[in-house]
């Protein structure tokens, strides 16, 4: 794709970056066919190829976007099934994030878009603050109820998305040490994730077990977001923080005794782990670091990929066990059928779910930005789920899990937390009784 930047653009290290993906760009359209949005509206400009145009002409016109640009590049889900159609390899994850970046910096939105995301900026990166906005707001939950018709979609689909019941909010502090069950073998730093230690504490509780009884030593990393929920929304500075803190983190952790790995067990904050090198190339005091960490981290499937598991549980039940394959593992890591192969080496019986390819709806915080997209594809994803009858969906993501968990009579749960069960570990509380 040609494009027309001026010199004075090009001395941004952005807009060189961008550029680059532009121009690899031979819009051919084959991304079109596996775009979610687009299989929605049919909309060219719904499309990753449509919004490789607008990104292109909004960064070389510079300024504020037209609010039909701001519509269509917010509705895109940074799910990245572009990116794994792409015979071209064009990084639209880049792009998009530039984009995103570009309109937060450009662009006034109304007042009630600008309120809900400086309420989501505020309370989701801090699992203390989040628990009380989830307190308040399954409190409220008769009231919204009452009011639903006359409430903003972006308040109702938030209130809809509190679990009914969760288990108690026990935070996990940055430099806690779990000691490896017997010979210490690895030294791990666990990035705990910030929503997922308030929706569902059982995840790092899983992997934290499973992780000691198979010889790791594990430090935890991070007590707060980071960086992937602001990241997606275009606030570069808070993202930016937060990345430098987690870098921080583990380097710290790093230092006191060499680490094997960086492990973290929400597949939409690895993604942007894995990306830290690139999101702080241009900060001389991390970047170094940065690319370390990076380089050492991974998700929790593929740590346990390389490990002897412990044989399975004697009296594990025959569940056919559906894998929702989360995007940011399939499309933003590569990783999809590791978990699967593991699952199955566990004792499980797995099943593939039709157009596994295509995104739940969850997204980060578009199941609530962008309430109405996402409650198609959710609808979408349970019908594919629900062809294969499973007793119990897996999946390696909180915001799938989050997303889907009301709609399916079978629990949803995270992949590491029936690797535990099958290791030796308690069944996840919704299997107990099985
Ligand atoms: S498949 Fe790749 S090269 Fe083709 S239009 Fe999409 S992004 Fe561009
Ligand atoms: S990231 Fe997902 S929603 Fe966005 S253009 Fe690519 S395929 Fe479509």
């Amino acid at each position: 794709m040609q494009t027309n930047f001026s010199f004075a653009q090009r001395q941004d290290q952005d807009i060189r970056s961008s550029e680059q993906i532009l121009r690899s760009c031979v819009h051919c359209g084959f991304c079109t066919a596996t775009c979610p949005t687009y299989l929605e509206t049919g909309d060219e400009l719904d499309g990753p190829r449509g919004r490789i145009y607008l990104i292109k002409e909004m960064l070389e016109t510079g300024g504020a976007p037209s609010p039909k640009t701001v519509r269509h590049l917010d509705r895109c889900l940074s799910c990245l099934s572009c990116m794994t159609t792409c015979p071209s390899s064009v990084n639209y994850m880049h792009l998009i994030d530039h984009g995103r970046a570009h309109i937060e910096a450009n662009f006034e939105r109304p007042w009630f878009d600008r309120l809900i995301r400086r309420l989501l900026t505020w309370a989701l990166p801090v699992p203390e603050k989040f628990a009380w906005l989830m307190k308040a707001g399954g409190l409220m939950r008769p009231f919204i109820r009452m009011f639903r018709q006359v409430l903003p979609a972006p308040l109702r689909a938030a209130v809809n998305l509190i679990p009914r019941e969760t288990a108690a909010f026990a935070p996990l502090k940055k430099g806690t040490t779990f000691p490896a069950e017997g010979e210490r073998k690895h030294r791990i730093a666990l990035i705990p994730g910030c929503v997922q230690q308030v929706l569902r504490p059982q995840i790092n509780e899983a992997t934290i077990r499973f992780l000691t009884r198979h010889g790791c030593e594990v430090v935890i990393a991070g007590d707060t977001c980071c960086g992937s929920l602001t990241h997606h929304m275009g606030k570069t500075d808070l993202a930016h923080q937060a990345a430098r803190d987690h870098v921080n983190a583990v380097m710290e952790v790093h230092n006191a005794g060499e680490l094997n790995a960086v492990i973290v067990n929400a597949s939409g904050c690895g993604t942007t782990v894995k990306d830290y090198s690139f999101m702080l190339r241009g900060d001389d005091q991390v970047a170094a670091d940065a690319d370390f960490v990076s380089s050492l981290a991974v998700d929790i499937s593929e740590f346990a990929a390389e490990l002897d598991l412990a044989p399975p549980a004697d009296k594990l039940p025959n569940l056919r066990v559906a894998y929702q394959s989360a995007c940011s593992l399939q499309h933003g890591q590569k990783v999809h059928s590791l978990p699967i192969q593991l699952l199955r080496k566990a004792g499980f019986a797995v099943h593939d779910i039709p157009d596994a390819h295509l995104c739940c709806g969850s997204a980060g915080t578009y199941n609530i930005l962008q309430s109405d997209m996402a409650q198609k594809l959710r609808t979408n994803k349970l019908t594919s789920i629900e062809s294969v009858k499973p007793d119990v969906v897996a999946t390696g993501n909180i915001g799938c899990l989050t997303q889907l968990a009301e709609g399916t009579q079978a629990p949803v749960v995270h992949t590491v937390e029936l690797l535990d069960w099958a290791t030796g570990g308690p069944a996840p509380i919704e299997l107990s009784t099985t």
